[in-house]
């Protein structure tokens, strides 16, 4: 038989469901008698739900906004984006109007290389404008840390 004082540990792991079947019964037998535990469970319980009424992504949430919002970051980013498109774009525009010029190279082989490229465009495109999207709607965007 459980004693108040002994069931104080039990009572919690019955709340978590995390007793034997054994002991959930000990702990519901003493409940039954006790109105001094069966009320310190309803307290653990109102406790519990308050707690689980906070949502357990709202931390990582946050730790992920600040880390996305970071000034640093944000100016790297978009260094490392203008020196890529201002670096990257003219060799490849050159690059591929001297490709398409050239009468030794296929027409087959021509058209792959514009698919490519062209699919290589849209991802870029898309990318860039979902991260303006985020940018613009970002509620958290002039919070400052
Ligand atoms: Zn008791």
């Amino acid at each position: 038989m459980l004693t108040c004082e002994s069931i104080g540990e039990a009572l919690s792991g019955y709340l978590d469901d995390e007793l034997t079947q054994q002991e959930s019964q000990r702990v519901e037998l003493h409940l039954r008698e006790c109105e001094k535990c069966r009320s310190l469970l309803n307290q653990m319980q109102t406790l519990q739900q308050a707690v689980g009424k906070t949502p357990a992504m709202s931390l990582d949430q946050q730790h992920w906004d600040r880390v996305h919002q970071d000034p640093i970051a944000t100016a790297t980013e978009t260094a490392g984006w203008v020196l890529l498109a201002v670096c990257l774009l003219p060799p490849l525009i050159v690059g591929s109007v001297m490709f398409l010029a050239d009468t030794g190279v296929s027409v087959l082989a021509k058209l792959i290389a514009i698919g490519s490229v062209s699919g290589l465009a849209l991802l870029f495109y898309t990318v860039l404008r979902q991260r303006m999207l985020v940018s613009i709607t970002d509620k958290y965007r002039k919070v400052k840390i």
